[in-house]
């Protein structure tokens, strides 16, 4: 039995290469075998093929341990690994541009052929520049090696449908292919004999392998399955990650826009802001690093080209109050289904918390204002300085089909003081200042009190606006702080100091210096949250002063529900119940999404497709909950190991000075 291994990447032809290598032999009436093995089909991801010769019936189905040839197709995968098994007679075929000799000291020893077959493929246009098909190239060398004629290899390979520039290619690395000496490759071939018993397929080991042949193997019928990357799974946004990963990985980045524009109008602000649980979930954890989907995404959205808006037939008018992610990804996905929007925002701009929240450095207003350009491209009327209460929301649903709520948290949490100088803002406010450009705290000792993302922002922000120095108190554990993490990261990298387990109780101005009255706090039981509970420590020192001229609250939001019908009942999709001339949704942070912009975007599409179920009465299938692949799952057996690709940043020293994009 001959064995030969080869090495390639998806997309250069390796199992096709093994296919026409069988049925070389085949025709000289060998008993052969070919098949690949894929981890994951994409292309460019490492692949082995593999082929039996024999003169009798080949029974052995496993993967080939220890091959008596190798052939490699990629440059790159050239290494000491190829040679893991290969018999010390074996021959060494190379796409490569060098002799055989510059492999002397790789190889000592062994019998190495070379064939610049990348440089043949592209001339005879096999495949593109990126990708040059080899396979039927390396395929002349291949029978000149193992001393075919080229007529046998030409006939088999117009069989196989392979004729014109294949043959030519071929014909050329038949002619040109270089090596040093020729030891009994051929003759190897030639009279092949059965020279060991087959492995077993079970337990080779149990005392006698059992005898399956080739053709009565089928007592398991194979079964596709289709998982759901965990990636796509985890994403509240809904993007097909995957589909996008990978048309990115070819290059083709408009293609990949075009993916994520599917589900959402706003990756080049994902791509920036989005806590990427996809990162998180990411199987290649458990392998090396998770793809850093986030600056993909980015990538993607900000050098992919933007569609032409996609117009339709009109159908009704329906009405979208708020301008945060939620309320515009569905304006988008409704004017997309062919709905007159008009969008309502009591604000004089459009956009949320994208806008008057998450700063500057993190997300550059012109990102914000392309994808919202994109957004409103779709023929959606945007009113601005439209506040919409109660009766205004009556009022909307007798002249509109429908009515979608995304009013986001516009209620702050306060935290009682005692201040009544104006030494206490709330965080929101503040931020919103910044954006507009009216805060100053030049040389102020600012305190900001909370753990979330906006007490992240508004201790960064007063770091660039010059603040002599800025504290976080939070009254839990770091480890707790619902913040993104790399942002509370980012923050104390920048300066910003964080004492934790800390709760202010009372503030006291006295001339210019306020005094800001704090008391120890530890971790009790789990409350309902199932974080620790902070309870006041009775330790003596437990309450200490801390001398300030600012303090920021940002203590969480909640929802501001009065603009909706008294006696309202909302039902599990989001729907308001009853009282309203036309059907009312709500969404978006209002309708308790995670505090997310992705989970926003999500919650205004799903609200997006019920509004147009209950509108069209259309039944849609709805998706079964998906099986995911999980690592257990995977045959990472080709798959090469890599780092996670990580974006640049602009200097620490200049961050302080600048609101500039921070990465
Ligand atoms: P919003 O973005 O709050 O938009 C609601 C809109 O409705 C606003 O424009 C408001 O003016 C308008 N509105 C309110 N009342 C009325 C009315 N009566 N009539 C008309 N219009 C009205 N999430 C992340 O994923 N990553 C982050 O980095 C991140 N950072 C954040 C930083 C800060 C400071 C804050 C506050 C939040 C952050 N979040 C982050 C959370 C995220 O921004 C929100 O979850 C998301 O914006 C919610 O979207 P939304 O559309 O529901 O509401």
């Amino acid at each position: 039995m001959i064995e030969i291994t080869i090495y390639g990447r998806g997309g250069q032809g390796g199992v096709t290469l093994a296919k026409v290598i069988a049925t070389c032999w085949f025709a000289r009436g060998k008993h052969v075998q070919a098949f690949g093995v894929y981890a994951a089909e994409r292309s460019g991801a490492p692949i082995q093929a593999y082929v039996r010769i024999d003169d009798a019936e080949i029974t052995n189905h496993n993967q080939i341990r220890q091959p008596d040839h190798v052939i490699v197709l990629d440059p790159t995968l050239i290494g000491g690994g190829i040679l893991a098994g290969v018999k010390p007679t074996g021959a060494i075929i190379l796409n490569a541009p060098e002799p055989p000799a510059a492999f002397a000291n790789g190889f000592p020893g062994r019998f190495v052929a070379t064939i610049d077959a990348t440089s043949i493929a592209i001339e005879h246009g096999l495949g593109t520049r990126a990708v040059p098909i080899v396979n039927t190239t390396m395929m002349g060398a291949v029978a000149q090696i193992f001393g075919l004629t080229f007529d046998e290899v030409s006939a088999t390979m117009i069989d196989l449908g392979f004729g014109g520039a294949n043959v030519e290619a071929a014909r050329k690395a038949y002619d040109r292919v270089e090596h040093e000496k020729l030891p009994g490759v051929t003759a190897h071939l030639a009279v092949a004999k059965v020279e060991t018993e087959p492995v077993g397929l079970l337990d080779e080991n149990a005392g006698g392998p059992p005898k399956i042949r080739t053709g009565s193997w089928a007592t398991r019928r194979p079964e596709r399955q289709t998982l759901t990357p965990p990636c796509n799974h985890s994403c509240p946004a809904g993007n097909n990650v995957q589909k996008f990963v990978q048309a990115t990985a070819r290059a083709a980045y408009t293609e990949a826009l075009e993916v994520l524009l599917e589900t959402s109008p706003l990756p080049g602000i994902c791509g920036r802001v989005c806590p990427a649980p996809c990162m998180a979930a990411c199987n290649r954890n458990e392998f090396d690093e998770g793809v850093n989907v986030r600056e993909l995404e980015r990538f993607v959205a900000d050098h992919g080209e933007w569609p032409a808006p996609v117009t339709r037939v009109w159908r009704e008018r329906v009405a979208i109050i708020g301008s945060g992610p939620a309320g515009l990804s569905a304006g988008y996905q409704l004017a997309r289904l062919g709905y007159q929007v008009s969008l309502f925002e009591a604000s004089d701009q459009l956009g949320g918390v994208l806008r008057n929240g998450i700063p500057e450095y993190r997300l550059p207003r012109e990102v914000l204002d392309r994808e919202l350009g994109f957004i409103l491209m779709h023929g959606i009327n945007a009113y601005t300085d439209a506040r919409i209460d109660r009766a205004a929301l009556r009022d909307l649903t007798r002249h509109y089909a429908a009515v979608f709520v995304a009013t986001g948290l516009q209620e702050s949490r306060a935290l009682e003081l005692g201040d009544s100088s104006g030494t206490v803002r709330q965080g929101i406010e503040f931020l919103e200042g910044v954006h507009r450009g009216v805060e100053d705290v030049r040389g102020e000792r600012v305190i900001v009190v909370g753990g979330g993302n906006t007490a992240i922002d508004a201790a960064r922000s007063a770091r660039r606006l010059g603040a002599a120095s800025v504290r976080i108190l939070y009254r839990r554990s770091h480890a707790e702080m619902p913040a993104i993490p790399e942002e509370v990261a980012a923050a104390i990298d920048e300066g910003v100091e964080l004492d934790e387990l800390v709760l202010p109780v009372s503030v006291k101005r006295d001339g210019d210096v306020a005094a800001l009255t704090c008391v120890r706090m530890k971790l009790g039981e789990p409350d309902a949250s199932g974080r620790r509970r902070p309870v006041r420590d009775d330790a003596p020192g437990a309450e200490f002063v801390i001398e300030c001229d600012k303090v920021i609250l940002a203590l969480g939001q909640s929802a501001d529900l009065s603009i909706l019908p008294e006696g309202n009942e909302i039902h599990g999709d989001g729907e308001v119940i009853g009282i309203t001339a036309a059907p009312v949704f709500i969404g978006g942070d209002f309708g308790k999404s995670e505090g997310t912009v992705a989970a926003a975007i999500g919650s205004g599409r799903r609200a997006a497709m019920n509004l147009h179920r209950v509108l069209t009465e259309e039944d849609f299938l709805m998706p079964e909950e998906p099986r995911v692949a999980t690592f257990d799952a995977l045959n990472m057996r080709t798959v090469a190991h890599a780092q996670r690709h990580r974006g640049a940043t602009i200097p620490r020293e200049l961050r302080e000075q600048t609101f500039a994009e921070v990465h």
